[in-house]
């Protein structure tokens, strides 16, 4: 009995120790402490003291452990797929952040409640109170779109004279030098008026040739095109896509050969270059192409190498050979994007970002300044079209009435305005939380794929629950439609900067895994290591770590699934405090899963899209599930945002149970699924999707002009405007519900129940038989005038619609 008890003393202290990561030194002394207290009451076998020497000897001792990890790093050597370099630099590049303590197992919550909140200058928030609202005011997205499919030309100067292009370029260089939660504010603003306008001006602000001369541009590129790309004298663009290299961008066949060739009448060493590219946006009114091409040096000219791979270069479009000008039309947002194209054009080498020490370190460049902007334009976009979403949406279910009931109270209706509200926040936290960690330095790559991904997905099922909630006022085009737009351009943010399927599918886990972890990335590097002696000292350290790391999270896992990880620390006392610990639990079961799952797999596990694409939405659900807390803390935990972010958490934690899940169920050898789902989910699954009573109330708030519908809105543009659609509908909804009482009271009295096309009648013979005033009256005729203005779709005569060609 004494003998059993000991047993399970050992079994309890080795759970404890690796439950809390406490080093392999605790770890030892602990387990000997416990067998010499014993051996001093009473004997105990042999047996234990051998099992404990024989595995904590080699463990402690380097030069015995050593032995083992050499033998291993050959097996490793063996198995591990060979990293090209293009994968190298994808890998290298930028930071890894927040997502990687959710990677971790235990998310360390003081860190995320010390990451400064985003915030706005005074000068930043003046440029949106002033030139950005002046610009909103501006925008006929109907016009544009539609008949003149690009922006007026007195539109076009406003930008460029009121530095629209020049976000990201430095007060030295004449830009702006706007924080990345600035742009993310100005950028949300305008693509809640129109995407076409926010694709336009992201474009510059994002992966272009300013981004690269920043961080590339030798001193004499900047200080000639930063000031006139600032002022918007040039027009940039940047072609890396061609014909056959989408998503593929590394096989891009264009290419450039090292040559001598006649510039401005004397022979220098320069480039021929020859390109096909497709889908560039401002290509077809670009002064400045940025090109992305692979370089080679036959002759030998530059040095010994004659591949010397992907390199950019700035191209004046004004250089003899260069074609541009035509246009691709994408669907309903005709922003400025088309083909160029170019054959066998001579330019000298210092066309090249950085000159010539910088041919060949194109990709690098790209991935590198990829991963900060990708966070910020397209999330921005999908924020802003989310904000105008939602505010539409909810005003128009509660002024629409069918079976004299606003249709936003119908259940059914009621699951589609919850989800709407609940992703807009979503989108808004994950994009502000994000955005402030850039502001502080951060290049998050692995939280950029997030990012971009999941915000751009979720705003076209936003757009795709309001179409639903609109009806056919949502299908029928003209002014009057202010929603389907966001639904006919989702596709554009979902496919560009990294396809969302191969973002989902191969990026997010698949660097994931790998930047996020705290060994794998190690163990990598010691088998590229040529150096054998460091290359065993190196791996023989990260693989015992990460042996560890290992063990513990399995420990984590299932003592947190046993206590239904209620015993976890809450940093919060709220309600908030139940779903850190819910959090806690799943960062751990990511953590552990991933590990099995590599173990198990192997290199396999880059072709096993449909695992990795679920073990990367754990991580992506638990990343943004952070930012709401986070945002929530940050707005002051507001009373009237509980139940919004109830529904945006719950249902974070519900993506995040049914991706792990979805791994064990698919898991590749399954007598394994069956036995990790024990570790798992020992007493079942632990959370429900949001509940019937938060989607209710979530979706009622979303039609009352209070401060969750306000706040949720809060940076969109809702100033009354002659082509703002937004602020039309929103004043519907507040006259519709200032003469409700006075219906009521009319219905009362006259002891009817008017058809929505009898409030007026009604009202007419309330006035005349004093039941309501002359006044009241007037405020009736307005509202139901200004709800009909909502209702009401366009119509054309024939010759009115027939567009020229296309
Ligand atoms: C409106 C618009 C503007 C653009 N602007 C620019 C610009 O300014 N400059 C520029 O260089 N490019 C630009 N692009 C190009 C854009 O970046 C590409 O469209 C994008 O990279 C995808 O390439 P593709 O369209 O050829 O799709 P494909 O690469 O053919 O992909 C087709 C599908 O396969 C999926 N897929 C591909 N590989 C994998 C994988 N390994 N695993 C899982 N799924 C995979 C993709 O996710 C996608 O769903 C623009 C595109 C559009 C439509």
């Amino acid at each position: 009995m004494n003998l059993l008890i000991l047993t399970l003393v050992l079994l309890v202290a080795l759970g404890i120790t690796l439950y809390h990561r406490l080093s392999l030194l605790v770890t030892t002394l602990t387990v000997a402490a416990i067998l010499v207290l014993y051996s001093l009451q009473m004997s105990i076998p042999y047996v234990h003291w051998v099992v404990f020497l024989a595995i904590f000897i080699p463990l402690n001792l380097k030069p015995v452990r050593q032995i083992i990890s050499g033998k291993l790093l050959k097996v490793f050597k063996g198995i591990m797929p060979t990293i090209s370099d293009t994968e190298q630099e994808a890998l290298d590049a930028g930071t890894v952040w927040w997502e990687a303590e959710v990677f971790g197992g235990k998310p360390n919550w003081k860190r995320l409640h010390k990451v400064p909140p985003a915030k706005l200058s005074k000068e930043e928030q003046a440029y949106l109170d002033g030139p950005v609202e002046e610009l909103c005011k501006m925008i006929d997205d109907w016009t544009i779109s539609e008949y003149d499919r690009d922006m007026p030309p007195k539109m076009w100067e406003y930008i460029k004279k009121n530095g629209f292009f020049s976000f990201i370029i430095p007060k030295e260089y004449g830009g702006l030098g706007f924080s990345s939660y600035a742009q993310s504010q100005v950028l949300t603003k305008i693509n809640s008026c129109s995407a076409t306008v926010g694709s336009i001006v992201s474009v510059p602000n994002s992966l272009g040739p300013a981004e690269l001369l920043l961080h590339y541009g030798t001193e004499e590129q900047k200080k000639h095109y930063l000031p006139r790309l600032a002022s918007g004298e040039e027009v940039p663009c940047f072609a890396l896509t061609a014909v056959e290299a989408g998503s593929d961008a590394g096989a891009i066949p264009d290419k450039g050969i090292i040559c001598k060739g006649d510039w401005n009448g004397e022979e220098v060493l320069g480039m021929r270059l020859t390109w096909n590219k497709r889908y560039i946006t401002l290509a077809p009114v670009a002064t400045l192409l940025g090109l992305a091409f692979k370089l080679y040096d036959p002759d030998g000219l530059l040095g010994d190498e004659e591949d010397l791979g992907i390199t950019c270069a700035l191209i004046p479009t004004d250089t003899p050979g260069v074609n541009f000008g035509r246009r691709h039309h994408p669907i309903s947002t005709p922003f400025q994007n088309g083909p160029t194209t170019g054959k066998d054009v001579f330019m000298p080498l210092d066309y090249i970002i950085g000159g010539s020490k910088n041919a060949g370190i194109g990709w690098r460049m790209l991935v590198d300044c990829l991963s900060a902007g990708r966070a910020i334009s397209l999330p921005s976009g999908a924020t802003g079209g989310s904000k105008a979403v939602a505010y539409t949406t909810g005003a128009y279910a509660r002024i629409r009435k069918q079976f004299k009931v606003p249709v936003g109270y119908m259940e059914g209706v009621m699951e589609a305005l919850a989800r709407i509200a609940g992703k807009t926040y979503l989108i808004d936290a994950v994009r502000t939380f994000t955005a402030a960690g850039i502001d502080t330095g951060e290049k998050p790559s692995v939280a950029s794929a997030i990012v971009k991904c999941h915000t751009t997905n979720m705003s076209r099922e936003i757009a795709v629950d309001g179409m639903d909630v609109h009806g056919g006022k949502a299908i029928i085009m003209g002014p009057k439609n202010y929603m389907a737009k966001a639904y006919q351009s989702a596709p554009i943010s979902i496919t560009v900067e990294g396809a969302n399927i191969l973002t989902r599918s191969l990026i997010i886990y698949g660097q994931g895994s790998i930047r996020c972890h705290p060994y794998v990335l190690k163990e990598i590097a010691a088998t590229q290591n040529p150096d054998t002696k460091q290359a065993v000292k190196d791996f023989d350290k990260a693989l015992f770590a990460h042996v560890g790391f290992a063990a513990s999270n399995k420990i984590r896992t299932f003592w947190l699934g046993l206590t239904g990880s209620r015993l976890v620390f809450k940093p919060k006392s709220d309600f908030t405090g139940r779903y850190y610990q819910q959090l806690t639990r799943f960062s751990s079961t990511l953590a552990f899963l991933s590990d099995v799952t590599m173990g198990v797999l192997g290199g396999e596990l880059k072709r096993r899209e449909m695992i990795s694409g679920r073990l990367g939405d754990m991580l992506s659900y638990m990343y943004i599930a952070s930012s709401v807390l986070k945002f929530y803390e940050d707005k002051g935990r507001p009373a009237h945002d509980r139940e919004i972010v109830q529904w945006s958490l719950d249902y974070c934690l519900h993506q995040t149970q049914m991706a792990a899940d979805g791994v064990l169920r698919n898991f590749p050898i399954s007598w394994m699924g069956k036995l990790l789902r024990i570790v798992v989910f020992p007493l079942g699954m632990p959370v429900s999707a949001p509940s019937d009573k938060i989607q209710r109330k979530v979706a009622r708030q979303l039609q009352e002009p209070g401060a969750m519908r306000e706040e949720l809105t809060h940076g969109m543009f809702k100033t009354p405007a002659e082509f703002n659609n937004a602020a039309k509908v929103d004043r519907a909804l507040r006259m519709q519900l200032e003469i409700e009482p006075l219906v009521k009271k009319i219905a009362t009295t006259l002891g009817v129940k008017p058809d929505n096309h009898q409030v007026v009648i009604f009202a007419e013979q309330a006035k005349n038989e004093d039941i309501i005033t002359n006044d009241e009256y007037n405020l009736i005729i307005e509202a139901e005038k200004a709800r009909l203005d909502i209702i009401n779709v366009d119509d054309f005569e024939t010759e009115e619609m027939v567009h020229e060609k296309i």
